[in-house]
């Protein structure tokens, strides 16, 4: 099927809009009418506009208050809607919306809608136009597709046909197996957007809050199953209004939009009989089986820094690279690299962002078709020239400007660190502590850049989203968002900051963007990873002396126990699968941070405990000086 948005999606003036709807790879666009009537364009210009950047007009939009209205009311809907059939023919138009009438003067009835329909056919059919009918949710009389496809039916003209929203059905919670009835050829178009799961008023709802295709809650993939089973064969087209994206970059959300399309598309061909549907062209999610490394960007200043803090860790330095000035940390299963190159992304990265956690090495079956899935939804491949005797490993570039780096088994990547490396013998030799494995890596951004972010990750990567929880800072709420998979290969949380006083907001300033703020490595025994850093002179954070006599409550947890976490500077937590124990490093000047956590079969991420940690980590930091003017 094909792609559509509609200009009140994205922000700016039409011309703008009309730009990043193109580039973004969309098929057409809606031309909602608000947006032609404030550009000061005229017709002609926007229709050449729209055929220049080789888009269809699939709709203009909307026609309001339309049916069921008693004289004098009724000859001047019919009049008005003439009108629009003479803008709509200059504009090149085919196609118009008329929602269903919220107006007082309504007065319902199904065949009065239907005799008004198919008179409005008549009239457009003469002009060569058509027109969809779409049930608004909070239409006065018609607020169902049932009723508006019974209208349809009843008005009988080629030239009326429905138009489906998921908004609008999905919202009242209107079963989409419903749509299987209709005949595929009366539907003119389909609208699709998703939304979060809030009981609101649904104006409001649909007006502020829709977003991408798996971006929500709702069940948008069964809608469109719904509406594949008629035969429809037409444009899908995202009708999304938001205000974060209203307010944000129109690039960047006809880009989210133009994924959200072909990651849905793709999973509802897989869906389908393979017989009544084109095998998908993407290569399936790949299942990421764990983080083979992580990768740092800095100088030699910050270097030595990071190696005294992983020391402390239990690391030790492993190896250096063949041909660069790069070093291996490891310790258990974990690869932790240092790249202090003079050229190259991670000196880019390092003079944009400073020293951080830029690179991720994701362990997957196949990395050549994961990379392929990525490009096929519109992320940007990454290749740095290899050195001499380097292997080349398919690279994307992620969130923040950061790169994530695809690791299989296939013969050329085996043996990578030792073909790369030169194995060392550490002289700092530092106790291991028993950390094993990363057990999650967690990414700081601003909060309009979270819904990009779980776009990215669940249409590439066979993972499922968690509900977002708000996390309190002393200074705002952090909006924090769960991905994982089944395996506990890949957890991510994803964390987005409201504003700039929070230690989240505090590092997406400091770092001139997004990136990791924080990687949690695992034990299986905290006590005696506490022991081994503290005998490596790791100094843990200290949470609020309030913490244990509360948790001691919380929990019914005995004295000595709650001694001996506090001694140890151990944060606890239980759910109804286990128990959970974290440990804490301090916040670096940046506020990025380590955390070594033992699970024992607790699904989590120690949420209560994150106020905890961080007005403890915000205390630690340097106070912030202000410099003068
Ligand atoms: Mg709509
Ligand atoms: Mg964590």
């Amino acid at each position: 099927m094909k792609t559509s948005i509609a200009t009140v999606s994205v922000s700016g003036i039409l011309p703008d809009k009309i730009k990043a709807i193109a580039e973004a790879g969309f098929d057409g666009l809606e031309l909602f009418e608000q947006d032609f009537l404030v550009s000061g364009e005229t017709p002609e210009a926007v229709r050449r506009m729209i055929a220049d950047h080789g888009l269809a007009l699939t709709l203009f939009q909307p026609f309001r208050d339309f049916e069921t209205l008693p004289e004098p009311h009724r000859q001047a809907a019919f009049d008005r809607a003439e009108r629009k059939f003479d803008l709509m023919q200059a504009l090149g138009a085919e196609m118009v919306l008329v929602c269903s009438s919220v107006s007082p003067h309504a007065l319902g009835g199904i065949d009065r809608a239907a005799v008004d329909f198919r008179e409005l056919g008549e009239r457009a059919a003469r002009r060569g136009l058509r027109v969809g009918y779409e049930a608004l949710c909070w239409g006065r009389h018609v607020n169902d597709h049932r009723d508006a496809w019974e209208i349809v039916r009843r008005a009988d003209h080629p030239a009326i046909g429905l138009v489906l929203d998921s908004f609008h059905s999905l919202a009242k919670g209107i079963d989409p197996e419903t749509i299987r009835s209709i005949p595929g050829e009366r539907i003119f178009i389909v609208q699709l957007a998703d939304a979060p799961l809030i009981h609101m008023d649904l104006l409001h709802w649909s007006r502020h809050l829709r977003n991408m295709p798996g971006e929500g809650d709702l069940p948008v993939r069964d809608f469109v199953r719904s509406v594949c089973a008629t035969g429809y064969d037409g444009y899908l087209s995202l009708e999304i209004f938001n205000d974060q994206f209203r307010g944000g970059s129109a690039r960047a959300v006809a880009k989210d939009g133009h994924r959200s399309l072909l990651h849905l598309m793709d999973q509802v061909s897989r869906d389908l009989p393979r017989a009544t549907v084109p095998a998908s062209p993407l290569p399936d999610r790949s299942v990421v089986h764990g983080v083979e490394f992580v990768e740092f960007a800095a100088d030699e200043a910050r270097a030595g820094q990071l190696g005294g803090n992983l020391h402390a860790l239990g690391f030790r330095k492993a190896g250096r690279h063949r041909s660069k000035s790069v070093d291996l940390y490891r310790q258990g299963q974990i690869n932790v690299v240092v790249n202090t190159e003079q050229q190259g992304l991670a000196r880019s990265a390092f003079l944009a962002h400073g020293a951080a956690a830029y690179a991720i090495g994701l362990q997957v079956d196949n990395a050549e078709a994961t990379l392929a899935r990525a490009v096929a939804l519109g992320a940007e491949p990454f290749e740095q020239e290899p050195n001499p005797g380097e292997i080349r490993m398919p690279a994307i570039r992620g969130i923040g400007g950061s790169v994530i780096y695809f690791v299989d088994r296939s013969p050329k990547l085996v043996g990578l660190w030792e073909h790369e490396f030169i194995g060392c013998d550490d002289p700092a030799r530092s106790g291991d502590a028993g950390l094993e494995r990363i057990d999650h890596v967690a990414q700081t951004m601003f909060v309009d850049e979270l819904l990009t972010s779980l776009l990215f990750y669940t249409s590439l990567f066979d993972v499922r989203k968690l509900p977002m929880v708000d996390v309190v800072d002393p200074a705002g709420l952090v909006r924090s968002q769960v991905i994982e998979n089944e395996g506990g290969g890949l957890r991510l949380t994803l964390n987005g900051a409201e504003n700039r006083r929070t230690l989240a907001g505090h590092f997406v300033n400091e770092l001139f963007g997004a990136g990791i703020q924080h990687i949690a490595f695992s034990t299986r025994d905290i006590r005696r990873t506490a022991a081994a850093l503290a005998a490596n002179g790791f100094e843990p954070l200290r949470v609020s002396s309030n913490y244990y006599p509360d948790l001691a409550a919380r929990f019914g947890l005995d004295e000595e126990m709650v001694a001996r976490l506090e001694q140890a500077a151990i944060l606890y937590d239980r759910d109804a699968q286990g128990e959970f124990f974290q440990l804490y490093g301090r916040a670096g000047s940046d506020g990025f941070f380590f955390e070594i956590v033992e699970r024992r079969g607790y699904a989590g991420y120690g949420a209560p405990n994150a106020p905890f940690r961080i007005a403890a980590q915000k205390r630690s930091l340097p106070p912030v000086t202000i410099p003068r003017l």
